[in-house]
C-alpha cells in the first residue's frame, strides 16, 4: 500500500514537476504548471504546509534599480500556497475585505488549476486586484483573522498577485475580450483617476452609466501612478489593470482640473446628472518648523510625483531632474515615508538615506513590510526623534536639521502614546536634502468650487457612509477625499459603494420618486437592490 504524502512530499515532487516543465518549455511560469493536482491533500496535511516566503531581489542588488522588489510566487508555490486554505464554512476572510472579494472561492479556482476562473473571482468584485495583491495591507485586512493566523495566515494578497499578474502577462500576449458595456443610461462625472474614481467608473459602466473621468494630470491612476514607486508597483500593472476600465467603455480625459480647467456649470450643461469626487489628498501638511522654504526641502508628493510620474530617476533620459544631495533625511513613518527614503536610497550619488520620526517603531504606521524592507537596504532609522529647525548656510540651501530626542508618554487622542520632548537633547544631523512625509490633506480645488459642498474641519468632504452621498444630492465622494490619508482598497471599497449610491439616486429621479436635486432619502433599501 502506497504511503500517505507528507506536505514535505508533495512540494518536492511539485517542484520537480514544475522544474521539469520550466525546462522543457524554456519558461518560467506557464499555465501548466498549475495543473490540477493528482492526489487531494487531508486537512491534516495541508496544515503542516508552511506559509510560503515571497522570493525578492537581495537588497544590494536592488538599491541599483527601480525594478520590482518582490518577484512573485511561481506556479508550484502559488499551488501550494493555496492548498492551505482550509475553505472555512464562515470564512473570515472576507468580511475583512473593504471590496468584499470572494477568497476562498479564488483561492479554490487556483487549487482546480482554473488560473482564469481565479481571475474572474477577484475581477468580479474589485477592477484593481494586481494592484491590491501587491500593496493591500492585508495583515491589517483580509489576513487578520484568517483561521491560520497563528501559523502564519494563508497569503491571501501574494496569491491575488500571483493570479492577478499571471492573467495581465498572458493579456499582453493575447488580449482578451472584455465586454464593453454599452450605455444605456444617464452621463456620470467622475473626478479623479486613483483607486476610487477608477472603481466608480467601472461599476458604473457595469450598471449602464455613461462615464467619463476626469483627471488633473497627464496619466491616470492617482496615487498609484505619481505616488508609489516603480520597485512596489510597476507602472505596466496600473496601466494595464486602468485599460482594462478603459476597454469596458468608460472614458478618461487627462490634463483636466475640475474647478479650473473645467467648471461644475461645465459638466451639467453638459449633460451629467451625478458627480462623483474622488480627489484624493494630495495637499501637503508643512512642519511648522523654522527653514522650512529652505533650498532642498521637499514635500513627499513632489519628491515622489518627480520620480514616479515624471521618471526623474532616469534623468537625462526623462525630461524632468531631481535634485538631491549626499545625505538625505525623510521625516515621517508612514507608507509615503518609506518610499521616499527607499527611492532616495536607489539615487545616485546618496550615500546615506535616514528616517527621522518621533515615536518608535511599533507606533510607525508604515507596513511593517515596508519598514523591513527599508531597513534591508540600508535606511538608517531614528526613532524617538523630532525636528525643531532646518539649518541653512547662507544661500538658503539645508545643511542640516535640528532635532530633540523624545519619550513615550500617556495615550493620545489616537490611542498611541504621546512623544514628549527630552528637555536639552537636542542634537544635529547633517544632511543637504529632506524630504517631509509627515502626511496629506485634501486639496480644495475640486471641493470648493461646488457650491454649497459641505466641508469638514479637517478639510474632508461629509458623506452618508451607506451611499457616499454629500449634502449636494447629485454629488456622491469617496476614498481619501472623504477621510484624509487612507488605502488603496479603502478607496476601491468607497468607489464601489458611491457606484451603488449614485444608482440608487439616479433610478430614483428616473423613476419619479424625487427631483433631481432633491436628497435621496430611500438609499438603503434602493442601494441593496442595485448592488
Ligand atoms: C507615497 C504613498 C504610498 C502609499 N502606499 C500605500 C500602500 O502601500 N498601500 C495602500 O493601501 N495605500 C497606500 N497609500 C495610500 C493610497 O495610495 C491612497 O489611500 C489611495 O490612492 C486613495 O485613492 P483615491 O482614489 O481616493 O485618491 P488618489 O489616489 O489620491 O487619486 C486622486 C486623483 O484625483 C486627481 N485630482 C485631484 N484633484 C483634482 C481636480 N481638481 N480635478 C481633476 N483631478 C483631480 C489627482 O490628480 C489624483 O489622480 C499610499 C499613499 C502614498 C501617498
Ligand atoms: S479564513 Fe483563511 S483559511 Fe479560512 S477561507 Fe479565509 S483564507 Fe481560507
Amino acid at each position: 500500500m502506497e504511503e500517505a504524502k507528507t506536505a514535505e512530499d508533495v512540494k518536492a515532487e511539485r517542484l520537480r514537476r514544475a522544474r521539469e516543465i520550466a525546462e522543457k518549455k524554456g519558461r518560467e511560469r506557464e499555465a501548466d504548471e498549475v495543473e490540477k493536482p493528482e492526489y487531494g491533500l487531508s486537512k491534516k496535511e495541508r496544515l503542516k504546509i508552511p506559509r510560503q516566503p515571497m522570493p525578492e531581489q537581495a537588497p544590494f542588488v536592488r538599491i541599483k534599480n527601480f525594478e520590482s522588489v518582490v518577484l512573485g510566487y511561481a506556479g508550484e508555490v502559488a499551488l501550494l500556497e493555496a492548498e492551505r486554505c482550509l475553505d472555512c464554512p464562515d470564512p473570515k476572510c472576507i468580511p475583512l475585505c473593504p471590496a468584499e472579494v470572494d477568497i476562498p472561492a479564488f483561492i479554490r479556482e487556483i487549487v482546480k488549476g482554473n488560473l482564469e476562473g481565479a481571475y474572474a473571482v477577484l475581477k468580479e468584485n474589485n477592477a484593481l486586484p494586481a494592484v491590491c495583491g501587491r500593496v493591500c495591507p492585508q495583515e491589517i485586512q483580509c489576513e487578520q483573522d484568517c483561521l491560520l493566523a497563528k501559523k502564519g495566515p494563508v497569503a491571501i494578497g501574494r496569491l491575488e498577485q500571483f493570479v492577478a499578474e499571471y492573467m495581465l502577462e498572458r493579456y499582453e500576449k493575447e488580449p482578451p475580450r472584455v465586454t464593453r458595456y454599452k450605455p444605456t443610461k444617464e452621463k456620470v462625472a467622475v473626478i479623479g483617476s486613483g483607486p476610487a474614481g477608477i472603481t466608480c467608473a467601472a461599476d458604473l459602466a457595469k450598471l449602464g452609466y455613461e462615464v467619463t473621468i476626469f483627471e488633473s494630470l497627464h496619466k491616470p491612476g492617482g496615487v498609484l501612478m505619481y505616488g508609489i514607486p516603480p520597485f512596489r508597483l510597476p507602472r505596466r500593472i496600473i496601466e494595464a489593470e486602468i485599460k482594462s476600465v478603459q476597454d469596458m467603455g468608460v472614458e478618461i480625459t487627462c490634463n483636466t482640473v475640475f474647478g479650473k480647467t473645467i467648471t461644475l456649470d461645465d459638466l451639467l450643461n453638459d449633460g451629467y446628472r451625478a458627480i462623483f469626487l474622488g480627489t484624493g489628498a494630495g495637499l501637503p501638511t508643512f512642519l511648522g518648523i523654522p527653514g522650512e522654504n529652505a533650498n532642498g526641502v521637499y514635500s513627499a508628493n513632489e519628491f515622489l510625483t518627480r520620480i514616479n510620474l515624471m521618471e526623474a530617476w532616469d534623468f537625462p533620459n526623462a525630461d524632468t531632474p531631481v535634485y538631491v544631495g549626499k545625505r538625505v533625511v525623510t521625516v515621517g513613518a508612514g507608507n509615503t515615508a518609506m518610499d521616499c527614503s527607499r527611492v532616495a536610497r536607489r539615487l545616485p550619488g546618496v550615500e546615506e538615506s535616514r528616517i527621522v520620526y518621533r515615536r518608535t517603531k511599533s507606533e510607525a504606521p508604515a507596513r511593517a513590510e515596508e519598514i523591513d524592507h527599508a531597513e534591508q537596504e540600508g535606511v538608517i532609522f531614528n526613532f524617538l526623534t523630532q525636528p525643531v529647525e532646518i539649518i541653512r548656510d547662507e544661500m538658503n540651501w539645508i545643511k542640516g536639521l535640528k532635532c530633540i530626542k523624545m519619550e513615550l508618554g500617556e495615550p493620545d487622542e489616537s490611542g498611541r502614546r504621546r512623544p514628549i520632548p527630552i528637555a536639552g537633547s537636542d542634537f544635529e544631523i547633517e544632511c543637504d536634502t529632506l524630504l517631509n512625509a509627515v502626511g496629506q490633506r485634501p486639496n480644495p480645488i475640486a471641493m470648493g468650487s461646488i457650491p454649497g459642498l459641505e466641508i469638514s474641519k479637517w478639510g474632508t468632504v461629509p458623506v452618508d457612509e451607506r451611499t457616499m452621498q454629500t449634502n449636494v444630492p447629485y454629488v456622491f465622494a469617496g476614498g481619501d477625499v472623504t477621510v484624509g490619508a487612507s488605502t488603496v482598497i479603502f478607496a476601491v471599497g468607497q468607489g464601489k459603494k458611491a457606484a451603488r449610491g449614485i444608482d440608487a439616486y439616479l433610478t430614483a429621479v428616473r423613476d419619479g420618486r424625487i427631483k433631481w436635486g432633491e436628497k435621496l432619502a430611500v438609499a438603503v433599501s434602493a442601494v441593496s437592490v442595485a448592488g
